[in-house]
């Protein structure tokens, strides 16, 4: 198998500290059909070749099961600007001390009580839950703003793995060749990869903060 293949398959294969409910077929690439993927369970890479990985045909089948409805082509170039609009997620407030930073010390000797304002040892006085909370991919995305791709919208972590897919194959288009408008994946193209795609479940509280659909339109109009 091609060395970059390798890089995509592992781009995508769920990272064992990211495994919170005990997938751990997910955490190697395997093969299916005449194919070889890799999934985290929000996205897969599908690889056009064959390989040694353990055949689960019978679970991943329908991974294919899809009949092309689109071509739309995506710039790189439009995926990296878009990518920078999503803000950076702020970590929820410790629940010790309800993000107020410090708790109250209680002793009570005789009927008398002493209290003393310190800092809440939950958090060591942060604040918040976790000081950095960490994603998929690194970055501390909000989880409620992503990138609307056709009608759906894409979360910074699917968008990452759009932008190192392209890096890794050398292309600067990816093409959206499948989506219909109930929330299902979505499937891109690069070369002869193929990506599925989950969006973020749709909610009133889901916002975008960029739309290639607009992108394109501006595009258009400046040619004319
Ligand atoms: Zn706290």
């Amino acid at each position: 198998m091609k060395d970059q293949y390798q890089q995509l398959l592992d781009l995508f294969k769920l990272k064992e500290e990211n495994d919170k409910y005990g997938r751990t077929w997910m955490q190697s690439p395997f093969s299916f059909q005449d194919k070889t993927a890799a999934t985290n369970a929000y996205s897969v890479v599908i690889i056009p070749e064959k390989s040694e990985y353990q055949n689960l045909d019978s679970t991943t089948y329908f991974f294919s099961d899809y009949s092309q409805n689109l071509w739309i082509d995506i710039p790189l170039r439009w995926l990296r600007e878009a990518i920078k609009k999503i803000p950076i997620g702020f970590p929820p407030a410790c629940e010790a001390c309800e993000g107020l930073k410090t708790v109250n010390y209680h002793f009570q000797y005789e009927y008398k009580v002493f209290e003393e304002k310190k800092e809440c040892p939950i958090c060591e006085g942060s604040g918040r839950k976790d000081r950095y909370q960490r994603t998929y991919h690194g970055k501390a995305f909000s989880e409620n703003v992503g990138v609307k791709i056709g009608s759906h919208i894409f979360s910074g972590d699917r968008i990452i793995e759009l932008i190192e897919s392209c890096k890794i194959l050398n292309i600067n288009t990816v093409t959206m060749v499948y989506q219909t408008k109930r929330y299902k994946k979505t499937v891109f193209k690069i070369n002869e990869v193929e990506i599925l795609c989950m969006p973020i479940p749709p909610d009133d509280d889901i916002t975008f903060c960029d739309d290639l659909g607009q992108y394109l339109r501006d595009e258009l109009k400046e040619e004319k």
